[in-house]
């Protein structure tokens, strides 16, 4: 009997033994799989709730990942796009997120992200950065948005933020290979216009091994395109996030001075296509003149709508791939 359960108990060591060396080798393999392909970055466009199964609503989130794997967000997406990010967040971070970036606080770039701080969902974020008016500022001035704005400056204080930080203008990032430029923050005197979206932070990200460069405008609008005027030259880049979905976003002279190779549209299909039911170009917004002002600089145009997108930035240019 005695014999029989030293046998039975060197039988469940080495099954505990092998279990766990499968699963650590596992782990060790996903993550080097991602670490030795990347030179430059590769950005990731999550089309989430942009699709038409999913949602059909215009919905701002991307991951991006450096040269030796940090993990960048922008954004993140709405609510129901929760999910699909934190997917992401495991196979490409296994849950840490090094560099959060958030252009402003409206439910299609935030909602993701307070429902993964809120939920119960196992997740660090390393550093977050951000800036936004007072909560009085957007009670008094962005009544649309007030309560999700609300919710992410009470959530700034959450757990499993590690470091926060509030950007100021000119700030310059060093994550890996990457920097990131904050070219605009919220600016408060801003007050007549679309509030709370002309408060999007716009930033930069360049892979500096690749000269490569993309430019995050958020939802910024004609007042924060008088601003970014300023100094034109900061805003040259090869790649762009499309303001406010691709219409009534930054004026043209933004995008003939940021003068992109290649432009992300986070857009549903309908919204894309300026199509209110009845056809092209059948609606109110603006997609298809600003369609028009990008296909004079012959830009490749990414659509959320069609899935999710990665884009690998090289010294070459850009190449689509698969993770
Ligand atoms: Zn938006």
């Amino acid at each position: 009997m005695k014999k029989f359960i030293i046998i039975l108990l060197i039988f469940i060591i080495l099954i505990i033994t092998t279990i766990s060396f499968i699963y650590l080798h596992n782990k060790k393999v996903k993550r080097l799989e991602y670490e030795k392909t990347i030179e430059g970055m590769k950005v990731t466009l999550i089309a989430g709730s942009n699709k038409k199964d999913s949602g059909n609503i215009n919905s701002n989130a991307y991951i991006i990942r450096t040269r030796n794997n940090k993990i960048i967000v922008v954004d993140g997406g709405r609510d129901i796009d929760a999910d699909i990010l934190y997917d992401y967040i495991i196979k490409y971070g296994d849950g840490k997120v090094d560099y959060w970036y958030i252009t402003h606080a409206h439910d299609d770039h935030v909602g993701a992200l307070l429902e993964l701080l809120n939920g119960t969902y196992e997740l660090e974020i390393e550093n977050l950065y951000y800036y936004f008016n007072s909560l009085d500022w957007y009670e008094k001035y962005d009544k649309r948005g007030f309560e999700t704005e609300k919710a992410m400056i009470e959530a700034l204080s959450n757990y499993k933020i590690k470091n926060k930080v509030e950007c100021y203008k000119g700030q310059i990032i060093q994550m890996d290979n990457v920097n990131c430029e904050i070219i605009r923050i919220a600016n408060p005197e801003i007050t007549n216009s679309d509030n709370g979206n002309e408060a999007s932070m716009v930033f930069k990200l360049t892979a500096e091994d690749v000269d490569k460069s993309m430019i995050f405008l958020g939802d910024a609008y004609v007042y924060t395109s008088k601003e970014l005027l300023e100094e034109p030259e900061k805003l040259k880049s090869d790649a762009v996030q499309m303001s406010h979905h691709g219409q009534n976003g930054v004026t043209k002279e933004v995008y003939d001075a940021i003068d992109p190779d290649i432009c992300f549209f986070n857009a549903p299909e309908w919204l894309y296509n300026n199509d209110n039911g009845n056809g092209y170009n059948s609606g109110k917004w603006q997609s298809i003149i600003v369609r028009e002002w990008m296909k004079e600089k012959n830009t490749t145009n990414i659509v959320a709508f069609k899935g999710d997108q990665t884009v690998r930035f090289t010294r070459d240019g850009f190449e689509m791939v698969d993770n």
